[in-house]
C-alpha cells in the first residue's frame, strides 16, 4: 500500500490542507493518509489548545473522507514526552505498516526548513517526500539546494494560511471562505482565536 503522512499544527486546518490532501491522493495514487497533529512549540496565547487542534484535524479528516474512506487522524505526536520529530513519527508508522511504501506530504515552506529538522537525511530514507508549492510559480526555480533532501516537487497554488485565518478571526472577520464548513462552525462555536 502507498501510505502518506501529512503533519501540521492545524491551528486551524484550512482549505489549503484539504485541497493538498485530495490533490495528493489522485496525483500520487495514495491508498491511505495519516493526518498527524504536531506539537506547537511556538504556541501563542491566542492559539488553539491541543484538544481543539485535534478536534479540528478530525473534522478535516472527515472532509477528506467525504467521497470515500482514505484518511485517519493521529495524535501520536501529541502523546510523546518532550518534543516530537517527524523522523520519529515516520519510524513509528514504518513499524506499524512494515510492508507499506511511505510518502511524506509537505508544503514548500516546511520543505525549505527540512535541513534544520532532526535527521532530515534519514527522513528521505524512510519515505518519498512530496513537496507542494506555496508561493505560486516559484517552486521550480527554488528546486533542491544541496542540503535539502531529495523530493518530488508539485505545482500547487492555494494561497491560504492558518496565520491569516487566525488574524482574520481575531479581527472579528469572516473565515468561512477559507476553511471547510464544519471547521468554520467549530471555530465560531468555541470562540477560537479571539484575543
Ligand atoms: P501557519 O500559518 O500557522 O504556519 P499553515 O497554514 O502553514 O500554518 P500548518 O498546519 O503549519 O498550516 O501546515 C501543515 C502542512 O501543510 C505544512 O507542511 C505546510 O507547509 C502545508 N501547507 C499549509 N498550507 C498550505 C498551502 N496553502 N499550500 C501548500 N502547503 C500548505
Amino acid at each position: 500500500m502507498r501510505r502518506a503522512v501529512f503533519g501540521g499544527s492545524f491551528d486551524p486546518p484550512h482549505n489549503g490542507h484539504l485541497a493538498l490532501c485530495l490533490f495528493a491522493r489522485e496525483l500520487l495514487g495514495l491508498d491511505r493518509l495519516i493526518v498527524s497533529v504536531s506539537k506547537n512549540p511556538f504556541k501563542g496565547p491566542a492559539d488553539a489548545s491541543d484538544d481543539n487542534r485535534s478536534a479540528m484535524a478530525g473534522l478535516l479528516t472527515a472532509e477528506i473522507n467525504s467521497a470515500r474512506p482514505f484518511a485517519e487522524l493521529s495524535t501520536w505526536e501529541l502523546q510523546q514526552q518532550g518534543p516530537s520529530y517527524t523522523v520519529d513519527l515516520l519510524r513509528h508508522v514504518a513499524e506499524l505498516y512494515p510492508d507499506d511504501e511511505l510518502v511524506l506530504l509537505v508544503g514548500e515552506d516546511s520543505y525549505r526548513q527540512m535541513p534544520q529538522w532532526r535527521e532530515s537525511r534519514e527522513i528521505a530514507k524512510l519515505c518519498d517526500i512530496a513537496v507542494f508549492g506555496r508561493s505560486g510559480g516559484e517552486l521550480a526555480a527554488a528546486s533542491c539546494g544541496e542540503t535539502l533532501p531529495p523530493a518530488t516537487l508539485f505545482d500547487f497554488d492555494m494561497p491560504v494560511s492558518a496565520t491569516e485565518i487566525r488574524r482574520l478571526a481575531a479581527a472579528g472577520q469572516q473565515v468561512s471562505h477559507l476553511v471547510p464548513p464544519s471547521i468554520a462552525a467549530y471555530i465560531a462555536s468555541h470562540g477560537l482565536y479571539r484575543v
